[in-house]
């Protein structure tokens, strides 16, 4: 794919006191590309993931979004969180607010919506995602699945430039998993530049540009998923795709 980029990260390193866990990463993500993350637990994907909306601070190295430097407070900051959208392993909706508010509510503080327009507009997203007739609902009425999808419509509702999903499946049961996988593909095939954590190798396989692999907070491979599967070069990368494939 011709690299129009998007994100950029050149020499990042991140430390917890001591624990070196992000290490020299250089990664570029381009405009409209799939990129999927995979490695051990701990190898610093969610921390890699984290610190592209600065959820979490660098020790050295630039992350720059569309050329500029990722800023550090103020609203400047806000504004990039809402750019860079994040879907979490657990869904984090307001469990005491519809389904619609849930989709809502960030649309009308952070964008600046009016409630009606925003409404509109959170309607028009839970389409998308198949949840038109929950909308009333509160989030514990619906299945793991749908409330997923609820938080994909959320992060849809910012007009993110890019989304960054940290293991979105992983707390599903597996026949829920499928449903908000097929609305990752669908976003994939609509040109929406995406950072995917997770361990669903047939999405990786069938959705990504390239994959990613980590190992003790460095990136080992970061190659075309096919290349990747069928011939992986390091011995981490091997020895990981033999414990789970
Ligand atoms: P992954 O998502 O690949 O499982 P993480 O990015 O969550 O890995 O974690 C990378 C390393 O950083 C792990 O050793 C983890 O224990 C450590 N870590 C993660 N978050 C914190 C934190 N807030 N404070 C201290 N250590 C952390
Ligand atoms: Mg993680």
């Amino acid at each position: 794919m011709a690299v129009d980029p998007l994100i950029e990260l050149r020499d990042v390193n991140k430390y917890y006191g001591k624990l070196h866990v992000l290490r020299d990463i250089d990664l570029t993500v381009g405009r409209g590309e799939v990129v999927v993350v995979i490695g051990p637990s701990g190898s610093g994907k969610s921390t890699l993931c984290r610190t592209i909306n600065r959820l979490e601070s660098i020790e050295s190295g630039t992350i720059t979004l569309s050329g500029r430097p990722l800023p550090a407070e103020g609203k400047a900051l806000a504004q990039l969180r809402a750019e860079v959208g994040m879907v979490f392993q657990s869904f984090n909706l307001f469990a005491h607010k519809t389904v619609l508010a849930n989709v809502s509510l960030a649309q009308i503080k952070v964008r600046g919506r009016k409630k009606e327009q925003a409404n509109e507009r959170s309607r028009d997203l839970l389409d998308r995602v198949g949840l038109a007739a929950q909308a009333d609902k509160y989030p514990a009425q619906l299945s793991g699945g749908q409330q997923q999808r609820v938080a994909i419509a959320r992060a849809l509702a910012m007009d993110p430039t890019v989304l960054l999903f940290d293991e979105p499946t992983s707390a599903l049961d597996p026949e829920m998993i499928n449903e908000v996988l097929e609305v990752m593909r669908q976003l994939a095939q609509e040109g929406m530049t995406m950072v995917v954590v997770t361990h669903e190798m047939g999405f990786a396989r069938s959705a990504a540009n390239r994959v990613v692999f980590m190992a003790d907070g460095a990136i080992v491979e970061d190659r075309a998923p096919e290349e990747f599967f069928n011939a992986p070069k390091s011995d981490r990368a091997k020895d990981f795709l033999s414990k789970i494939l």
